[in-house]
């Protein structure tokens, strides 16, 4: 008799702790575990600031998450399966060296509810749009579920300047850079209120690379019912453009295999292998006389 009373004790800690220790987990998932950061602390966007910075811009990784090869890790689903988090180590050896073929992403993912409204002049009106956490170029899945997200066009644009950034770093230095991609939901939402982008640049201790910021989720001129996906005009801040990156270094990207110039916010830029893919700070004249040619995207 003890001893069934005593088996049915550890068979009750056994599924207590199990489940308290699977729930956490899926609440916060293996990827994020260090992330310190509470959406509530974001004041609202203001109309001009795409992104805010977060910790004083220093990112959380912790020593032991921080790699020195490149890999790919992306958290599970949790339990509304929402996308929770990717990370990555990115080296020049993880960036495709080919262009993109397609760039289509069958991928669902929640809050998907897709309008087209006047006021928004890329992305064909539509008001949103498929975006990988860690994008094509770094070393993202297209096909992976898990790194796959439903964003505004305004957005998309953000984050590509970031991955852009860290794409121009490891081209230039040949270094690694930690770099993770949290989407930020409140409560039981399924449309994200914005991602969460850090990045560390490994062999220099982050004295190269290294933020922590936080990117709305947001569309100029659109308001977003982020428990729904669904959404409304209310002209709000709609004649708010997208800024571009003032750090940068170079004025195109070039495709030195369709001998094209891109814009360097560009997103079929994005596309380009790092085998055909150089930076330029010549003009624009310069480079047509040399051979190349405005690329049809972006016309620069
Ligand atoms: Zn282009």
């Amino acid at each position: 008799m003890k001893k069934k009373i005593l088996c049915i004790v550890i068979v009750g800690v056994i599924v207590f702790f199990g489940y308290r220790y699977f729930h956490n987990l899926s609440a916060k998932d293996v990827n994020s575990k260090s992330i310190q950061f509470s959406y509530e602390e974001i004041p609202n966007f203001n109309g001009r600031d795409a992104y805010i910075t977060v910790n004083d811009n220093k990112p959380y990784f912790t020593n032991d998450e921080i790699l020195t090869e490149s890999s790919v890790k992306y958290g599970p689903p949790d339990s509304i399966k929402r996308v929770t988090s990717a990370m990555a180590c990115i080296g020049y050896d993880s960036m495709p060296e080919d262009d993109a073929k397609d760039d289509d992403i069958s991928v669902e993912p929640t809050g998907w509810n897709n309008v087209q409204y006047d006021c928004i002049k890329d992305n064909d009106g539509y008001c949103q749009t498929k975006v990988q956490l860690i994008s094509w170029n770094l070393c993202g899945s297209a096909a992976d579920k898990r790194n796959v997200i439903a964003v505004s066009p305004y957005l998309r644009q953000n984050m590509n300047m970031f991955a852009q950034r860290v794409a121009r770093y490891i081209d230039k230095t040949n270094n690694h850079v930690m770099y993770r991609v949290t989407p930020i939901f409140q409560g039981e939402e399924i449309l994200c209120r914005g991602v969460l982008v850090e990045a560390y640049s490994v062999e220099d201790s982050g004295a190269g690379l290294s933020f922590n910021v936080f990117l709305y989720n947001v569309q100029p001129g659109i308001g977003y019912i982020y428990s729904s996906g669904e959404s409304t005009y209310t002209g709000e801040y709609e004649d708010t453009v997208f800024s571009g990156d003032i750090t940068r270094d170079y004025a195109y990207i070039l495709n030195e295999k369709t001998m094209t110039v891109h814009k360097p916010d560009c997103l079929q830029a994005a596309k380009i292998g790092t085998k055909n893919k150089a930076y330029s700070n010549a003009d624009i004249e310069d480079l047509t006389g040399a051979g190349y040619k405005s690329a049809e995207c972006c016309n620069p």
